[in-house]
């Protein structure tokens, strides 16, 4: 995997790219990065930080969220989380028939909305695991 540009660290959740496509961990290392070109003209700069924004919340908050909802109705959560999902892709659906073939933020626009549909497949297959066990047990 890729490191980040500045600290050299392995990015994660709060990865994101410049419109030359070169990668980083944090908002931090991007803003201490000055090679930069202009991204804030980019005509997609807004949808892939809105994007990038809603992945982070969404992948971020889930388990927690079916978490502290395992024993009552895990189910209705379950399909709350899932509609709010999807209304976000629907949001996005442009990117989706471009299919991430123009330029470096439609690419990753489109791997994050990949990644929020596999995200709904994560909550829908989603079980309570061993931490919430002793919480219905
Ligand atoms: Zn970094």
């Amino acid at each position: 995997m890729k490191m980040c540009k500045v600290c050299r660290k392995k990015p994660r959740l709060g990865r994101r790219v410049n419109n030359e496509g070169i990668l980083f961990c944090s908002d931090d290392c991007y803003e201490a990065f000055e090679d930069s070109p202009n991204d804030m003209d980019h005509p997609y700069i807004d949808d892939y930080d809105a994007v990038r924004f809603e992945y982070m919340e969404w992948t971020g908050r889930y388990e927690q969220k079916l978490m502290s909802a395992a024993g009552r109705n895990l189910q209705a959560v379950k399909e709350e989380l899932v509609e709010g999902i999807e209304s976000v892709i629907e949001e996005f659906r442009d990117y989706v028939s471009l299919e991430g073939t123009d330029g470096v933020f439609s690419a990753e626009i489109y791997e994050y909305l990949q990644e929020l549909e596999n995200l709904t497949v994560v909550i829908e297959r989603w079980t309570p695991g061993k931490r919430s066990k002793k919480a219905t047990s």
